[in-house]
């Protein structure tokens, strides 16, 4: 018999790869931060001795979400400015005041403290401060790709594209002996960025081989602005600077023509679909069945929790789901096993990651998650699958491994102290509340 680390029996898995389907009577070997075998109890018992055995008998196991777009250290101006236009500067004026490590630190706890309860298992950020993120990520055990952030303009993080550029990749080298931790460009928009920035930028991802993500058309207004400053809309500039690559991630993508899509599709991009901070903000819908049907890998974001409220994938893939079937006019459209592949491996191969997570499958890290059906609302449970992604939430994971640690037990964090991140998070409740600032509207 081989000796392994753990064995988690479930009810149901879904491996997600080859395809999206739920199966039973499989149990999953993990030694040393990998999956080791998924296949049958029976063969699984005669085949494996562990110390550690996980009875999951009213549970999915699946691969852990990959939230392909956050601003995790933004996560504290969650409710500052609902039901507000998009042109509303509360968040900027709290940033203004703010933004430094002490906040994005904070933030970034709590956004990951969130986001492992509810499953998510690799972020990628976009943010300034991705050294403090990058820190509280090390801390917590959670997977990260940080945002190597490019801007032109100043922000407490830095002054210039010179500068910006020049910490980002001090950030890159300073993570890059942790296995979990990954960096990619963070473009704020392309708007932002003349043509040698978005050169150098380009430049830089081909000899480090990291991604680059950017805000690709999210609003027409953004759009317009582009041609009428550049003569361009942001993709095309991004084009001509060799940057539609297998490397670009998309992010929001409300706004696509279907040359456009072609285009994408044809380059190997991916797109961040995050449908929560679109609807909320009115800016457009992503054409995501569109999208799919012509090769586009589509992964899937929530964004910072001041647009979203909740850093909640299993919020997103509903809200996939709905919006693209009401986008296609087709109720066939992004069905449920297209919303779970978005969550898992479509966000793996967007942060080039897929040969590490993303399925359950031999070899790949042990980013595990148990998700519990046995709550009365979801009951009976008829098509696994679609209840997993149509009725459950987050609040219905109780396990999360990553790289074969348990981080999330009983529904309970193991590693960071859930009551010292409510205490942090009150305590800047008191300094932001827009209520008590004065001379604020
Ligand atoms: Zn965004």
């Amino acid at each position: 018999m081989q000796r392994v680390d753990a064995l988690i029996r479930p009810r149901w898995t879904a491996r997600v790869e080859p395809r999206v389907a739920i199966e039973e009577r499989l149990a999953v070997a993990v030694d040393r931060g990998r999956i080791v075998a998924v296949v049958p109890v029976e063969e699984a018992e005669r085949r494996f001795a562990t110390g550690a055995r996980h009875d999951r008998p009213r549970h999915v196991l699946l691969p852990g979400l990959v939230n392909a777009h956050v601003r995790a250290g933004a996560s504290l101006f969650r409710g500052l400015a609902s039901d507000r236009p998009r042109t509303d500067t509360r968040v900027a004026r709290a940033e203004a005041r703010w933004l430094g490590s002490e906040l994005v630190a904070d933030g970034a706890r709590l956004a990951v403290a969130e986001m492992l309860l509810g499953g998510i298992t690799c972020f990628a950020d976009a943010y300034d401060y991705p050294d403090v993120t990058g820190e509280v990520a090390a801390e917590s055990g959670i997977r990260a790709v940080l945002g190597m952030v490019v801007r032109e303009t100043r922000s407490a993080w830095a002054r210039d594209a010179d500068e910006y550029v020049r910490k980002g990749l001090e950030v890159h080298d300073r993570f890059k002996g942790d296995p979990l931790i990954r960096t990619a460009f963070a473009l704020c928009s392309p708007n932002d960025l003349g043509e040698a920035t978005l050169a150098r930028v380009r430049q830089l991802a081909d000899e480090l081989d990291v991604p680059v993500g950017t805000r690709l058309h999210e609003t027409a207004a953004e759009v317009e602005a582009s041609v009428s400053r550049f003569g361009l809309r942001p993709l095309a500039r991004l084009r001509a600077q060799g940057l539609v690559t297998p490397a670009l991630i998309g992010a929001h993508a409300t706004q696509l023509e279907d040359a456009e899509i072609e285009l994408l599709a044809s380059a190997g991009a991916s797109v961040a679909h995050c449908p929560r901070a679109n609807l909320k903000q009115a800016s457009g819908a992503c054409r995501v069945e569109a999208l799919r049907r012509a090769g586009v890998n589509v992964a899937l974001g929530t964004d910072g929790a001041d647009r979203c409220d909740r850093l909640d994938l299993w919020a997103e893939m509903r809200a996939a789901a709905l919006l693209g079937k009401h986008v296609a006019g087709d109720a066939t459209a992004v069905p449920a096993a297209a919303a779970l592949e978005m969550a898992t491996v479509a966000g793996a191969r967007a942060l080039n990651l897929e040969r590490e997570i993303g399925s359950l499958a031999p070899g790949k890290a042990a980013d595990l998650i148990c998700v519990d059906l046995s709550r009365l609302a979801l009951q009976p449970i008829l098509d696994p699958l679609a209840q997993l992604v149509y009725a459950a939430s987050g609040e219905d994971v109780t396990d999360v491994w990553i790289a074969g640690a348990h981080l999330v037990a009983n529904r309970e964090l193991v590693r960071l102290d859930a009551a010292a991140i409510a205490a942090a998070a009150e305590q800047w409740g008191r300094r932001l509340d827009p209520g008590a600032a004065s001379g604020d509207d």
